[in-house]
């Protein structure tokens, strides 16, 4: 692949209602695809521009992952997140991790640090603290319950918000990464797509995936990994994947969306729920961001 066609797409959750108003956040998503276009133009690579551009969206608090998620009904901060190298297969991941700002440099670090991939609830936690990540002090300051004013709104659905990138470098590397508060009114221990490498994150030599939506529908048809291997394996372009896999999900009763991007560095953001907040650099450099 020649060095040229980097891309990339953002999301800030499927969870977008039309009762509200997203321009603070499509404000914060255009700032963060320009940012990452210019660190993909200074040579950076897909991984590390996933990592930076979820750990900002955590720490913006705007969103309902890092500082933005909700508590579980035992009122705990449990946090999921997962990141993928497609040009390695290497991941990491954490579940249930609490006690901490940055759920995804945590599953970066379980990448290049453990021979695991995913560290979950009390090892996830003493992994972090001894590796020398941020703690949050006092979760009832620190955390900004961005979403809380979204969770009363769909009788017998789980309410819910996740952030999510998908990159493809100059050098036509591809990753993906999530992360996640989880659905509002979890139980604890409840895990969600989002850790799961094959379920709300993917990412191969063909594709790199990252799914929003209520998390349970998403593991069942292990929705990440099913787009790259439709591609791979079937031959379907990005669109055909993508739509197979949402209408799956939408055929159980579920709803969401994801963001992918493929080894040409073709894009797309398709959802079959209300919105889906996401940002996008084209091939060409066009930018967008919207939440419907
Ligand atoms: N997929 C996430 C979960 O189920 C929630 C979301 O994407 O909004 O934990």
């Amino acid at each position: 692949m020649p060095k040229s066609g980097f891309a990339m797409v953002l999301h800030g959750g499927a969870g977008a209602r039309r009762s509200r108003d997203y321009a603070a956040e499509i404000r914060h998503m255009q700032g963060l695809i320009e940012a990452g276009r210019d660190r993909l133009k200074g040579g950076a690579s897909a991984v590390e521009v996933v990592v930076e551009t979820i750990g900002a969206l955590e720490a913006s608090g705007l969103y309902v992952a890092g500082r933005g998620a909700s508590p579980n009904t035992a009122g705990r901060y449990e946090l999921d997140a997962s990141l993928m190298d497609g040009a390695t297969g290497l991941a990491g991941a954490v579940a249930a991790l609490e006690g901490f700002a940055s759920p995804i440099s945590v599953a970066q670090a379980v990448m290049q640090r453990t021979p695991h991939v995913m560290l979950a609830g009390d090892g996830a936690s003493a992994f972090a603290q001894a590796n020398g990540f941020a703690p949050v002090i006092d979760p009832d300051l620190w955390f900004t319950r961005a979403g809380a004013d979204e969770s009363n709104f769909a009788p017998g659905a789980l309410a819910h918000g996740t952030v999510g990138c998908v990159v493809r470098d100059q050098e036509g590397r591809l990753a993906a990464g999530t992360s996640t508060g989880g659905v509002f009114n979890k139980l604890p221990g409840r895990v969600g797509d989002t850790p799961i490498i094959g379920a709300g994150t993917f990412a191969d030599a063909h594709a790199a995936v990252s799914c929003t939506g209520q998390g349970e529908y998403f593991i069942r048809v292990a929705a990440a990994a099913q787009v790259a291997h439709r591609i791979r394996l079937a031959g379907q372009s990005l669109e055909q994947a993508t739509a197979a896999v949402l209408a799956q999900i939408k055929a159980l009763g579920g709803e969401g969306g994801l963001i992918a991007i493929d080894a040409r560095g073709q894009v797309t953001a398709p959802f079959v729920s209300e919105g889906m907040k996401r940002g996008v650099l084209h091939p060409d450099g066009r930018i967008e961001a919207a939440a419907f």
